[in-house]
């Protein structure tokens, strides 16, 4: 059987090195904000070429450590595709702020930056920009309009650690990068996690205080805070695996360039790459009309792909009664009824690839 992702052939690739790191925290007497914590943040802002990363719980966490860190809240809107994991918006939810739900574009299933521009009232506070799939958004656009209506803009790079855009990688973009380390992500730890990058060193500090209770050096809340610390067994496994993520990336690639050739010549869209940016392949999407019957055709061919995502956020139970506004947002709503997540993962082998395109082949064949 071959899956979408599979976190565990990851541990398996660096295995020797996450056993001796695990060990040596436990070895180390410090399990909360220790050193491992402390240096995957340098590592991890270095690698990111941003100045400040604050390690925290969850990639959810980490957007609404951000949105307090900005302080957004009750009656303030936030536009958000609607098109992303339900934990974007959740996150603005939680904060008691307002998802403004917009469209994405057809190509790329990023943020529509035109629709992004119609959206923007006297309470917009924020955008959060979703690199989805491991694509960057068009961040040139977004932060132009940004720029011009003074909101701020966080980028949600969950799904696409080391992706660049015009030369900089995602996170150092916007005010905020905010990412997740959940163990399927492209740099996945094996738990939860997430981190947050900024810049700005005031605001780093504010953010510091937010994952533990609000406290500054003296353990004296200076706000309300939450405990959301990234932990120190999951910051050692994630030095690992961020020694290993750019050859990790590089495989993805050539899995990715390898779908590209061999499923050129069939009636199905492949995933395109935005000029001037580079993808990471969090997910190799695909899109046809005949997304059903070719996802149950590859799971008779053990190969399960999946769906990300089937149903849009504003169409979900938690998120529709809180609409103010009738949402048309149909790019979304055509899309999720076409993508298919075929597998990709770094230690996907040639021949279970091979089984994967023959069975797409024999499908449209
Ligand atoms: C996974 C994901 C999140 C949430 O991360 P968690 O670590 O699971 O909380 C947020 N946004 C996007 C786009 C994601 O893919």
């Amino acid at each position: 059987m071959i899956f979408c992702s599979y976190p565990y052939a990851q541990y398996q690739s660096h295995q020797l090195e996450i056993d001796e790191a695990i060990k040596n925290v436990l070895a180390g007497k410090t399990y909360i904000l220790g050193q491992n914590v402390a240096d995957f943040e340098i590592e991890f802002a270095q690698y990111l070429g941003v100045k400040h990363v604050i390690g925290v719980g969850s990639g959810t966490d980490a957007l609404q450590i951000a949105l307090l860190a900005l302080d957004i809240g009750l009656g303030d809107e936030v536009i958000v595709p609607s098109h992303t994991a339900v934990a974007t918006v959740a996150a603005i939810k939680l904060v008691g702020a307002t998802p403004i739900f917009v469209d994405i574009e057809a190509d790329y299933y990023t943020l529509n930056p035109q629709c992004v521009e119609r959206a923007i009232t006297s309470r917009t506070k924020a955008i959060i920009a979703v690199h989805l799939y491991g694509l960057p958004a068009n961040m040139q656009a977004i932060m132009g309009i940004a720029d011009q209506h003074g909101i701020k803009v966080i980028e949600d790079c969950a799904q696409a650690t080391g992706a660049s855009y015009k030369g900089k990688r995602v996170g150092g973009i916007g005010e905020i990068g905010c990412f997740s380390f959940y163990p399927t992500k492209n740099l996945g730890a094996l738990g939860d996690g997430g981190a947050i990058a900024c810049h700005d060193a005031d605001l780093a500090t504010r953010i510091q205080q937010l994952r533990q209770y609000g406290w500054d050096n003296h353990r004296v809340s200076q706000e309300v805070g939450l405990n959301s610390r990234l932990d120190e067994i999951q910051a050692a496994i994630l030095r690992v695996k961020l020694r290993h993520l750019e050859h990790d990336t590089q495989k993805r690639v050539n899995i990715a360039q390898g779908y590209n050739v061999a499923l050129s010549e069939l009636p199905l869209k492949c995933p395109k790459v935005r000029e001037g940016t580079t993808h990471v392949y969090h997910l190799y999407v695909v899109a046809t009309d005949k997304r059903e019957d070719l996802s149950w055709f590859l799971k008779k061919s053990d190969v399960f792909a999946g769906i990300h995502y089937p149903v849009p956020v504003h169409k979900m139970p938690a998120y529709i009664d809180n609409l103010l506004q009738e949402y048309r947002l149909q790019v979304t709503e055509k899309t999720v009824t076409q993508i298919l997540s075929l597998p990709i993962y770094p230690e996907l082998s040639h021949s279970e690839q091979e089984q994967i395109i023959s069975a797409i082949g024999q499908f449209f064949g």
